[in-house]
């Protein structure tokens, strides 16, 4: 009875509760996948088909075909993602937040900046709270956290750590459910870089204020995080090809710009780290600008990796056995092994004019 009971309240714990939120969480605004920013993107999709279609800018007879249609929603890839959404809020339960809950108290918070800095120069008086201050305050939070992101992403972009963000590239069509295929080293590196630059950031603005001050937000969210997701922030991880233009791309990040990066022709490699900002990687030069014209793109990490990504496990596991086996290879080969985590040559990119995108994802390997 008593390891029935345990086995019952494991599987509350550790399965039903964590799929139950994250199923809810389509329902609600924290998140970029819920159902009321899917509905806005689309619906931005959806004007910018009307308006490509009535000046004969695209092939596509409809908005479905204009997104992708079946072969992109669903793709063998898309419908591991669906998946993945899902068994990724256990692995948050399971690896995620406790790894960050063990390394969480050894980050400095902004409490000891707030001690450190009167220690130096004295406690201050506390400044009135005003809606002004909270605007500024949230500003600061969205774009420490941001600028963190890019050089998270970059690093995961290094020789070591590419073979977990591999896991992220290797989808060959983009569906916004792809934002989710992040392996959960990613997710935990992500967290605790997020923790450690809001952490210094809040101790100082608070030790500057005397004081605690409360972000401004919206539903619970950084109210720019908000905006920003109730935009077009789905389209990202889409085939619709939506460009900002090259001057206002140059501060925010484009769905097109994101498509760049997914894609696997060598002189879109490295380029658009951002999240939200692309203003980082115009300043760290990594920006690649686009224009209305859809380029032809191929998304993934090239035909010999489409059938190493196939299952849920293999998102999860690949990359250990992918580290194991260059460390095991550099033992012998002290150098070879470091052209392995170099993204390989693409294959020939063929134009396929119904989405917006135009995308390959046929399987025949053009190398051969
Ligand atoms: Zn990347
Ligand atoms: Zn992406």
């Amino acid at each position: 009875m008593d390891a029935l009971e345990l086995l019952y309240n494991g599987l509350i714990e550790w399965l039903i509760e964590p799929v139950t939120r994250q199923f809810l969480g389509l329902f609600d605004l924290n998140g970029r996948m819920g159902l009321v920013f899917l509905f806005t993107s689309y619906s931005i999709a959806y004007a910018l088909f009307r308006f490509r279609e009535q000046r004969g800018l695209t092939d596509a007879r409809s908005f479905g075909q204009f997104i992708g249609g079946r072969r992109v929603y669903f793709h063998r890839s898309a419908l591991l993602d669906y998946r993945y959404y899902f068994v990724r809020a256990i692995l948050k339960v399971a690896l995620v937040l406790p790894v960050v809950a063990l390394v969480d108290p050894l980050v400095l918070r902004s409490g000891d900046y707030i001690a450190f800095f009167s220690n130096l120069w004295g406690a201050r008086t506390q400044v009135e709270q005003h809606l002004a201050l909270s605007l500024l305050y949230g500003l600061g939070v969205f774009l420490v956290k941001d600028f963190m992101s890019y050089w998270a992403h970059r690093a995961f972009h290094s020789r070591w750590l590419w073979a977990f963000h591999k896991v992220h590239h290797s989808a060959p069509v983009l569906v916004p459910a792809t934002a989710s295929r992040v392996h959960f080293v990613e997710k935990i590196v992500e967290k605790l870089s997020a923790i450690i630059g809001i952490g210094a950031y809040a101790g100082l603005f608070w030790y500057a204020c005397g004081g605690e001050i409360s972000r401004y937000s919206l539903f619970g969210v950084t109210y720019v995080v908000f905006i920003l997701n109730a935009l077009a922030a789905n389209l990202r991880h889409s085939h619709v090809w939506l460009s900002f233009g090259p001057v206002l791309e140059h501060v925010l990040n484009s769905p097109a710009q994101h498509q760049i990066h997914h894609s696997d022709a060598p002189h879109h490699f490295n380029r658009n780290f951002a999240i939200n900002l692309s203003l980082w990687d115009w300043m760290f030069g990594t920006l690649y600008v686009t224009t209305s014209t859809p380029e032809v793109l191929r998304f993934g990490t090239g035909e010999q990796d489409h059938q190493r990504y196939l299952t849920v496990s293999s998102l999860i596991i690949t990359p250990f056995i992918d580290i194991s086996r260059h460390t095991t290879a550099a033992s012998r080969r002290p150098l070879s092994w470091m052209s392995r985590f170099i993204a390989p040559t693409p294959p020939t990119l063929t134009k396929s004019p119904a989405c917006s995108t135009p995308i390959e994802v046929s399987t025949a390997s053009p190398l051969t």
